[in-house]
């Protein structure tokens, strides 16, 4: 991939973005909202949002992208990075590196392999996180850390969490339960399972827009900017260590399919947002509330592929713009 910042020009940038929104308005087979969580059924299907935050530029926007919607497990990335701050490499004795293979609620894993979840991005991984950051705190305490995290990042003290978004997963959520009841009868969890349950809650009913989210990005795009710039929360190593986590992880059990056809690092969320690092150039956010069958947005994910393409952006070497794949 070239790291030549201006790879691409603003003006043809925006061009672009702009034609992608457009397509996506257009487009009928939109996938279908999370309805698991009655809350998120409620947002509008034809809802598209694009937002481009370069390292060296204000950001590049097109379509909804200024409308706030539940950022859901895209809070993981934030959830890790303060879990890392916190605890170090010593983390990686509670939540693996690996690919689980498996949808993201999936319990399946959890009972062969100890209560060990296989990454910090799968729901039982993401739980473990929030446990790390609510042990010796109150919940409200952990939530005010992500939030003050993501505010600090974008430069928008204006983000929140939905309450309405939060009881509804609350209400909801048996299966999230059962996996932090589950981690905590192996030995996994360490302060309550309702306090970790209520950050974990608390941090994927965050709502923020593609604007915020592209904008919160950036401290990991910058790290791979290979330059020896100060990055506030991480350092160079662990920024492209997390990107590599959204890299084989980020969207479960189609993050294989992702790295192929959209080639740079991704976090999804059920909220139907996207957050994509292209690193030392920008940060992306995507946003359509339908998901596919794996729980990915499924316009988000073509808008993606389209910018790749039409950017030349991958992480595993030069394209030529408009390459045609099979
Ligand atoms: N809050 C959602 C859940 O626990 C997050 C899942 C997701 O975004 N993939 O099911």
């Amino acid at each position: 991939m070239s790291h030549n910042r201006s790879a691409i020009e603003r003006t043809a940038l925006q061009t672009l973005v702009t034609d992608i929104a457009a397509r996506m308005a257009g487009e009928s087979d939109r996938g279908h909202v999370a309805d698991y969580i009655p809350e998120l059924a409620k947002v509008p299907l034809n809802r598209f949002g694009l937002a481009i935050a370069p390292l060296d530029q204000p950001p590049v926007v097109a379509g909804d992208a200024d409308i706030a919607f539940s950022i859901q497990s895209i809070s993981k990335v934030f959830s890790l990075t303060l879990g890392l701050e916190r605890l170090g490499a010593t983390l990686w004795q509670r939540v693996g590196r690996e690919p689980s293979g498996n949808a993201f609620n999936s319990i399946i894993q959890l009972e062969y392999e100890r209560g060990v979840p296989r990454n910090p991005f799968i729901n039982a991984g993401a739980i473990v996180l929030a446990d790390v950051l609510v042990e010796g705190r109150d919940a409200e305490t952990a939530i005010a850390d992500i939030l003050a995290l993501v505010r600090e990042l974008s430069g928008d003290s204006a983000i929140d969490s939905d309450s309405a978004v939060s009881s509804s997963e609350a209400r909801t959520g048996a299966r999230n339960r059962s996996l932090a009841h589950f981690m905590a009868a192996e030995g996994n969890m360490r302060a309550k399972v309702e306090d970790a349950l209520s950050v974990y809650f608390g941090q994927c009913s965050v709502a923020m827009s593609c604007r915020q989210l592209a904008l919160a990005g950036r401290f990991l795009a910058a790290g791979g900017s290979g330059e020896e710039v100060t990055i506030a929360h991480v350092t160079p190593e662990r920024a492209r260590r997390i990107n590599a986590l959204m890299m084989t992880c980020g969207c479960y059990d189609a993050s294989g399919e992702v790295a192929y056809r959209i080639g740079l690092p991704c976090k999804s969320g059920v909220g139907g947002g996207v957050l994509a690092i292209v690193p030392g150039v920008a940060s992306v956010a995507a946003w359509c509330p339908g998901l596919d069958e794996k729980g990915n947005s499924r316009l988000a994910m073509r808008a993606l592929e389209d910018l790749a393409h039409g950017t030349g952006w991958s992480v595993f070497g030069a394209r030529r713009r408009r390459d045609v794949e099979d």
